[in-house]
């Protein structure tokens, strides 16, 4: 059994006012005085928001109440099963001010407090000079962040053409966010691209030199053969690893070309042209893979921080807009 609060009165099964005969309810065992009250889902007993110490605002978020004495186990489904059962809460809306409970999938209760948090948000960024990205990163860690932003951002129409003309034009702000954004797509990205581009032609390169280097003329022939037999030789050839040159070069440079490379090794030497030539080599293993992965993982990189980028300047825009309705309720005030 759990232990009642200490405000709570111990448990009395009385439903009538001895005096006047009238139906009692709550801890309290008075009347209903039309004061809110909630519905035990254990006991079928009703309780005053007031006497139960919750604040009358939660109304709404109640989803499944339990009464101090089933939450104990003297009554309800606990007092049998011994599995005490708990008052479950609807989660609330993410407007501070707000004591309605979220819609389905989603954080806010309507889409205007999604409207009104994402104003607030923005309003904080301004007055406390917050870091946006800070806001951002905070952001995105929401899973609806998709459903937030299509909200936020319907949120802050465009002001009429005419009204404040230029107002994304100067600022510094978004001028430099575009500019980030620009570097990465007319420098950051193409080089990565090309390094990428320069990787695969060097990993040609050394498949080309394993070869010439490796795959015997007689089985080169046989290659373009499609007799029953040669396959079968093939397949068996394939069982066994093939031998090849690690191929690793620092810098990717391809020195010369394979015809002109394969002639030029031999077995006793580790290194030509700076091409690591050995056999089996730990040293370098998988450097293809491994820079290839890199690579392509800095280019995911990029993408996510030109998403990040983009929902900036959807703020800052957004920022914009609303300083000119800002100002456009101060002058009418006025
Ligand atoms: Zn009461
Ligand atoms: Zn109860
Ligand atoms: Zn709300
Ligand atoms: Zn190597």
């Amino acid at each position: 059994m759990g232990v009642l609060p200490e405000w709570c009165p111990t448990y009395s099964s009385r439903k009538k006012d001895p005096v006047t005969g009238e139906e009692v309810f709550c801890i309290c065992k008075k009347p209903d005085s039309g004061e809110l009250m909630v519905g035990c889902d254990g006991c079928d007993d009703w309780f005053h928001f007031s006497c139960l110490k919750i604040p009358q605002k939660f109304n709404e978020l109640v989803f499944s109440f339990f009464c101090p004495y089933c939450q104990c186990g003297i009554t309800g489904p606990g007092a049998s099963s011994g599995n005490l059962p708990k008052t479950l809460w609807r989660r609330k809306c993410r407007l501070p001010e707000c004591y309605k409970p979220c819609a389905e999938n989603s954080k806010y209760c309507s889409e205007d407090h999604a409207v009104s948090y994402m104003c607030n948000l923005i309003g904080r960024v301004e007055s406390k000079g917050f870091d946006a990205q800070d806001v951002l990163r905070q952001m995105l860690q929401n899973s609806d962040l998709e459903k937030f932003q299509k909200m936020g951002h319907e949120g802050v129409p465009t002001p009429p053409e005419g009204l404040a003309p230029g107002l994304f034009e100067g600022d510094a702000r978004l001028r430099d966010l575009e500019s980030q954004a620009d570097k990465i797509r007319t420098l950051t990205r193409p080089e990565i691209e090309q390094q990428l581009k320069k990787l695969e032609a060097y990993v040609a390169w050394v498949k080309r030199v394993n070869h010439l280097l490796f795959t015997s003329a007689s089985e080169d022939q046989d290659g373009g053969s499609s007799s029953k037999n040669s396959r079968a030789l093939k397949r068996k050839k394939k069982s066994t690893k093939p031998k090849s040159i690690c191929g690793y070069h620092p810098e990717l440079r391809i020195v010369c070309s394979a015809e002109e490379f394969a002639p030029q090794y031999n077995e006793s030497e580790i290194e030509l042209y700076s091409v690591c030539c050995k056999l089996r080599c730990p040293r370098h293993l998988d450097w293809a893979g491994i820079q290839e992965t890199s690579l392509r993982f800095q280019l995911e990189t990029l993408e996510s921080s030109l998403e990040r980028l983009a929902l900036l300047q959807k703020i800052r825009e957004d920022q914009l807009k609303m300083q000119v309705y800002k100002e456009l309720s101060k002058s009418k005030q006025a």
